[in-house]
């Protein structure tokens, strides 16, 4: 008999299926916005510019060599991507109490984690994670491939197309003391919704008095406002208040890096002593799941971060991705409330805030985009805004018009 006889087909991953749909589809005006990457007005991938630069200055770069890098990753990359992360100024910085290993971009990173958790952290009962709901569904998957076992919080209320604040602070209190919660620290994947400054502060209240442990995951610095520190704002908070966390960091989306899987996790402990502790364990974990990391991208990202005149070009590029998106958020605003006058209330479109937005379309209207429209989208309303564009926008309007109407 077939040695895997009992292996079960799995599904293909909904994302790819949209996508493979949407590529043999003939119809002249399809739009694909399921898309979790960045696309110019011309719906094509964007090389920034300043990575364009750093590959030049590598290819003449006769000091480069391909030997491995070391275990925890290149140096002058981790150093500047904690930098990035938690502040220049940051306490953790000062008192040497930061850990960050350089991974396989965001995914390897929240991998990394959530082993460290698996090995090390002090369940108060059963291993678990609590994420918000809903959110990346690798989490899920990430999680329980170590021994997790993910729960929810309430985030979303399709109510209101924003955040179940309440059921949010209820599901942190009623937590047993010292749960680990997963944080998206800013545009949050898939919904676009994010906690205020001040919603901010009353999680971070409530994570110290129940002593929980905050797994940040930050896949968009700078690609959700345009403005890396705004973006890093609650991150940097919860490490001034004293809550005890990691980050997860991913340069796919705002280096526009997605192939080259340019990453790090970032372990804040109490003092240096513990974090030389943590250090040597995720050295450890490290070595045996990838040796060392790959050396490209984390030489193109240390060539950006470190160089002055590169980091600025660096944030023009940002603010050239984050801008498109803002202007297309605006327009499709504009297009439903003014052109159309499309029935409800829109201005979620706006307040929402990356790469992705909820647009409050329930599954049956979000397939009618797909099976009327040629509008590809996912079954959950989500929509990429990177996929619009200056030419298809008002088709995109249009035909949300007809889909609630
Ligand atoms: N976390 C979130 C919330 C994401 O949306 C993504 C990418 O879509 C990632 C992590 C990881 O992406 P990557 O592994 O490409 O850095």
């Amino acid at each position: 008999a077939e040695l895997w006889q009992d292996v079960p087909l799995a599904p293909p991953d909904s994302i790819f299926k949209l996508t493979a749909a949407y590529k043999v589809d003939p119809y002249p005006k399809k739009v694909n916005l399921g898309v979790g990457a960045y696309r110019d007005d011309d719906s094509k991938p964007w090389v920034l510019p300043v990575v364009k630069k750093a590959t030049a200055k590598l290819l003449n770069d006769d000091t480069l060599d391909h030997e491995y890098l070391p275990i925890l990753g290149l140096p002058e990359y981790t150093v500047a991507a904690a930098k990035l992360i938690l502040g220049p100024e940051s306490p953790a910085l000062k008192e040497e109490r930061a850990v960050s290993v350089q991974t396989i971009s965001g995914t390897g990173a929240n991998h990394l984690g959530a082993l460290f958790l698996a090995r090390f952290y002090k369940f108060n009962g059963p291993a678990r994670i609590y994420l918000s709901n809903p959110t990346w569904a690798n989490h899920r998957a990430i999680f329980r491939n170590v021994g997790i076992e993910p729960a929810e919080y309430p985030y979303y209320d399709p109510k209101t197309i924003g955040l179940d604040f309440d059921g949010f602070i209820g599901s942190l209190k009623d937590a047993p003391s010292r749960s680990a919660f997963l944080l998206h620290a800013c545009a949050h994947n898939p919904t676009g919704v994010d906690p205020t400054p001040e919603q901010w502060d009353a999680i971070a209240d409530v994570m110290l008095e129940k002593q929980h442990y905050a797994f940040f995951d930050c896949a968009y610095q700078g690609f959700a406002s345009g403005d890396l520190d705004k973006d890093a704002w609650a991150v940097r908070r919860f490490v001034d208040r004293g809550v005890a966390l990691l980050v997860c960091q991913s340069f796919a989306k705002n280096a526009g890096l997605y192939g080259e899987r340019v990453g790090a996790l970032h372990v804040v402990s109490g003092d240096k002593s513990t974090a030389e502790r943590v250090r040597s364990q995720l050295s450890v974990l490290q070595r045996s799941e990838i040796s060392n990391p790959p050396a490209h991208g984390a030489r193109l990202v240390s060539l950006i971060l470190n160089d002055p005149t590169l980091f600025a070009e660096w944030k023009q590029d940002i603010q050239t991705m984050s801008g498109r998106i803002i202007a297309m958020r605006k327009e499709l605003y504009r297009l439903l409330t003014e052109e159309y006058k499309t029935p409800g209330n829109w201005d979620h479109i706006l307040n929402q805030i990356g790469m992705f937005s909820f647009t409050g379309l329930n599954p049956e209207q979000a397939k009618a985009m797909v099976e009327r429209a040629h509008v590809y989208m996912t079954g959950n309303g989500r929509i990429s805004m990177a996929g619009l564009n200056s030419h298809n926008v008002s088709y995109f309007a249009e035909s949300l018009d007809k889909v609630v109407r």
